[in-house]
């Protein structure tokens, strides 16, 4: 041992230890304190010998601190720091700390107890993490360029940080009147940032405040958005303050402002489109009879020219021209009531007898040259529809069908109804096929769209429509098909009640 520590005094020794030490009797009075003590509690030696150490500890402690010297002093052996020790402990002033304690026996004669108390290892964690949340939220708070007020209501003023002052035209105070926060923003926004906050100060809401308004710079007179989310605090049912974040928001409401032009135009692209598609549906119903109405009149000035007067067939060629343009006005009208989303005139029909209706006229027009197998099944029950829509459908699916197989040697469209069972409610179900190329599985995806098409003088809306029409007689419409095997289109309707 070195000579001159020898002889070092315990007194010498206990001042000093750098950490906080007091030294007790067995009953807890005090009868040592070291100056990192005296300096840490703000008492003397002298005011605090003889007291019990119990009342350096918050008295909603002092329960907990008996418990640790109870338990040291049945088995007086050493515990040190950081074995949960912990306790919060009151100075002189009042002010609460953290502290983790150490106890260590000391027997001379009867038994003292050394306690060291250092600042709790968990607190300075705390405070470290808390510091750590601190900076990221003035960091986040100065990335964002969030501004933060506090606004007091029973003292009618607010509290605010610079940034927020920033947005009211660098105001210099860190207080400011309500009245005076309030005769920046926009008269115009008052009503409406005031019913917000009547709002969160109901408690019903929960606090919630949102609102956005303009503030006016007093200097320039610029107007600057404001987007602020904020809470109410309550005292009871009272509302006492409100904190809330703001942020400039200007540049995005004058870019909302901005994309609003184009929306507009956007609106009257899809105006024209919806215009476009309805004269090509109108383009549609009509393409036909006056196709037919034209040969007929070809007909009619052919028989004229020629000096022959062919009663008879001037006759047949101008009822001709009577019913395709009956067929013609009325497929229009019926279309005008489908666009107008008008009630749908059903009735109890037979599909078999539609089927045939529709066949006959695809076979009169010349679509082209097929063998129809029909595979009707006899006692199929009526169905609830409106009877043209669904001629209109079979006269598309046939025509395009016939149109489809012109290049097929033996072209045969098969048409078979028969009952369909589905979620346990019966449906009649129709199938069109042909033996014409097909479609690969790339065209079959995108026919059922306004405007598709790959015919020279089609206009792509019959299989849009015919999708629409039985769509809107409560059935469905599909295709399947594999390329070279020819298309199948099936369609169900419901039957009648
Ligand atoms: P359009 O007949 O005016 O072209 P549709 O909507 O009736 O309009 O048909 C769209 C396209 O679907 C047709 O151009 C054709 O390419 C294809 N299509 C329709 N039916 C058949 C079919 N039975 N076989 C092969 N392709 C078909």
């Amino acid at each position: 041992m070195i000579e001159a520590l020898k002889n070092l005094s315990f007194r010498t020794l206990f001042d000093a230890i750098a950490d906080a030490a007091i030294v007790i009797e067995s009953t807890g009075h005090v009868v040592l304190m070291n100056p990192a003590a005296q300096q840490l509690f703000g008492y003397t030696e002298n005011e605090l010998m003889g007291l019990a150490v119990e009342m350096l500890i918050t008295p909603r402690y002092r329960k907990q601190y008996r418990y640790y010297q109870t338990l040291f002093l049945d088995k007086p052996a050493k515990l040190p720091m950081g074995t949960g020790n912990e306790i919060m402990v009151c100075n002189r002033s009042g002010q609460e700390m953290l502290l983790d304690m150490s106890f260590s026996p000391i027997e001379v004669q009867q038994l003292y107890v050394l306690i060291t108390f250092t600042v709790s290892r968990q607190r300075l964690k705390v405070e470290d993490t808390l510091r750590v949340r601190e900076e990221c939220l003035r960091l986040a708070k100065q990335a964002a360029g969030f501004g933060i007020f506090d606004y007091d209501f029973k003292r009618g003023v607010v509290y605010w940080d610079k940034q927020m002052r920033e947005f009211w035209g660098g105001y210099p105070g860190e207080i400011i009147s309500y009245e005076g926060f309030v005769a920046m923003i926009h008269p115009a926004d008052r009503a409406g940032r005031q019913a917000a906050l009547d709002y969160a100060m109901n408690p019903v809401s929960h606090g919630a405040y949102k609102a956005e308004y303009r503030v006016i710079d007093p200097l320039d007179k610029a107007e600057r958005w404001i987007a602020v989310v904020g809470r109410v605090y309550f005292e009871g049912d009272h509302a006492n303050r409100l904190v809330s974040v703001a942020r400039d928001v200007t540049e995005q409401k004058i870019l909302q402002k901005e994309l609003r032009v184009p929306s507009n135009e956007a609106e009257k692209i899809f105006e024209q489109q919806a215009a476009a598609r309805t004269a090509s549906a109108i383009a549609h119903e009509l393409n036909q009879p006056l196709t037919a109405i034209s040969a007929y009149s070809e007909v009619v000035l052919h028989t004229l020219r020629n000096d022959s007067f062919d009663v008879e067939r001037l006759k047949n060629a101008l009822q001709g021209c009577v019913e395709q343009t009956q067929r013609a006005g009325r497929g229009l009208h019926e279309l005008i009531a489908f666009l107008q989303k008008s009630e749908l005139a059903t009735e109890p029909l037979n599909l078999n007898d539609v089927i045939r209706e529709a066949l006959d006229v695809v076979v009169s027009d010349g679509s082209g040259k097929f063998r129809a197998r029909l595979k009707l099944e006899q006692d199929l029950p009526a169905v609830q529809c409106n009877r043209t829509q669904v001629h209109k459908v079979l006269v598309n699916l046939f025509r395009n069908a016939a149109e489809a197989m012109q290049t097929t040697d033996s072209p045969i469209l098969t048409i078979i109804t028969q009952m369909q069972v589905l979620n346990d409610k019966n449906r009649a179900l129709v199938s069109v096929q042909d033996n014409g190329p097909g479609l690969d599985q790339a065209m079959a995806k995108r026919i059922f769209e306004p405007f598709f098409t790959t015919k020279q003088t089609g206009i792509g809306m019959g299989l849009a429509i015919s999708r629409a029409l039985i769509e809107s007689n409560g059935g469905e419409l599909w295709v399947e098909s594999d390329e070279g095997s020819g298309a199948s289109f099936h369609f169900t309707l419901p039957f009648a009640p």
